[in-house]
């Protein structure tokens, strides 16, 4: 989330496309510190709005412990980033929240350590728990992560939590978020979460990764076949 507009603009026109929940980031963890990290405490307000006129349910990132209460006033649902999976008193603590949690799987983090991290949240009470699929580190250097697509079926036969695919984060590269969709579908993910810019080109954050707003639309014509045959869901940010 840059500004009120253009977060309205991307809002309505991914809800008109059919997109089923609304991402935008408020705290960010960048890499970098000298990186924008999002507006913050301001931009919970402005997803908020945003639901409002798209009737979308929002979702959107805490990273601290003490902003599980605030974020959880405003949001339908609390992203843990990758680098926050085994952030255990931040996972204890959307534990004894009720409001439902993305995990999203650490870079470098095995199977085995994201279902554990999830029943790090769970043991405190909130079993409404997403896992998210979205790249591993490997030796390659072509794609920003590696997509894992064996991490679906293997964590659905695991466990009744529903999977979701971050293509734009696996892949890094705007080109790549269709192939890596479809195949995420395809393998049986119950979503995907696609970034998505009014112009990739300015984007503070993640703007070779994200879509436009008609790429996204282009997207949802191609995989929408494959998601309604299976009532799959699709969220956008
Ligand atoms: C994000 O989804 O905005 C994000 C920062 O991704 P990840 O935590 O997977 O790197
Ligand atoms: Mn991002």
């Amino acid at each position: 989330m840059e500004t009120r507009e253009t977060l309205f603009q991307t809002a309505a026109s991914v809800a008109a496309a059919g997109a089923t929940m609304l991402r935008g980031g408020a705290f960010k963890p960048r890499t970098s510190p000298y990186s924008f990290k999002g507006l913050g405490a301001a931009a919970l307000e402005m997803l908020a709005e945003a639901r409002t006129r798209t009737n979308l349910p929002v979702v959107t990132e805490v990273m601290d412990p003490r902003d599980v209460a605030l974020v959880s006033e405003w949001a339908d649902m609390l992203q843990i980033g990758a680098r926050n999976m085994q952030n255990y008193s931040l996972l204890a603590e959307v534990g004894r929240s009720r409001t439902p949690v993305l995990l999203k799987r650490g870079m470098s983090a095995t199977l085995r350590e994201l279902l554990f991290a999830a029943e790090h949240i769970m043991v405190n009470g909130n079993t409404n728990v997403v896992l998210c699929e979205r790249g591993i580190r490997t030796f390659e250097t072509a794609t920003r992560n590696t997509l894992d697509v064996a991490a679906i079926p293997v964590l659905q036969a695991e466990t009744h939590l529903p999977v979701i695919v971050d293509p734009s984060h696996a892949g890094g590269r705007a080109d790549l978020v269709a192939p890596l969709a479809r195949a995420a579908i395809a393998a049986g993910a119950d979503g995907i979460m696609i970034e998505v810019h009014h112009d990739p080109a300015v984007a503070r954050s993640d703007g070779d990764q994200a879509l436009t707003l008609e790429g996204f639309r282009e997207l949802v014509a191609l995989i929408a076949p494959i998601a309604r045959a299976s009532d799959r869901i699709l969220v956008a940010s």
